[in-house]
């Protein structure tokens, strides 16, 4: 079987004045994460995975932070061209895993609800991407409510 592996990783700051989109899903909190698009740390460390996978780079050179085009950024729809391109190439999702690290809020009430908007974006099955979700025990900047963190790893499967 034809199979590559890619992970990814992703961090944004926490803000006031902005809001809290993970998985695509906007979830109530008096912080948001600050970037030039959504700031969805999860789909763009989802989306790093996919690239990576194939050696295609990072979502950075698809979507530079300079150009105007992506300020505010639906960051399921850089999924949907990431999905675009890989399927280009002949792959397809076998499975997702990931993690998302933050402090507060409570994230296990959303995680339904990001992996079924990620699976429509992608064609695939929700049982096929997993979202977890953990707190950094109070350590470090995550821990310090200052941003939050992914992680993912994607398995292509070849056409
Ligand atoms: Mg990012």
């Amino acid at each position: 079987m034809n199979i590559r592996i890619g992970n990814g990783y992703d961090i944004h700051q926490l803000s006031a004045g902005r809001r809290l989109i993970l998985g695509g899903v906007e979830i109530p909190h008096e912080l948001g994460l600050l970037g030039h698009s959504d700031a969805d740390v999860l789909t763009h460390a989802i989306m790093d995975a996919m690239l990576g996978a194939l050696s295609l780079g990072d979502i950075g050179h698809y979507f530079p932070p300079t150009d105007p085009q992506w300020a505010g950024a639906d960051s399921l729809m850089l999924l949907s061209k990431v999905s675009q391109l890989i399927q280009e190439q002949g792959w397809q999702i076998g499975n997702i895993d990931s993690v998302v690290v933050a402090e507060r809020p409570k994230l296990k009430p959303h995680i339904a609800a990001m992996r079924d908007r990620i699976s429509r974006v992608l064609q695939v099955q929700p049982d096929q991407i997993g979202i977890k979700a953990t707190t950094n025990e109070k350590l470090g900047p995550v821990g310090r409510e200052e941003g939050i963190a992914a992680y993912a790893v994607v398995l292509l499967v070849g056409k």
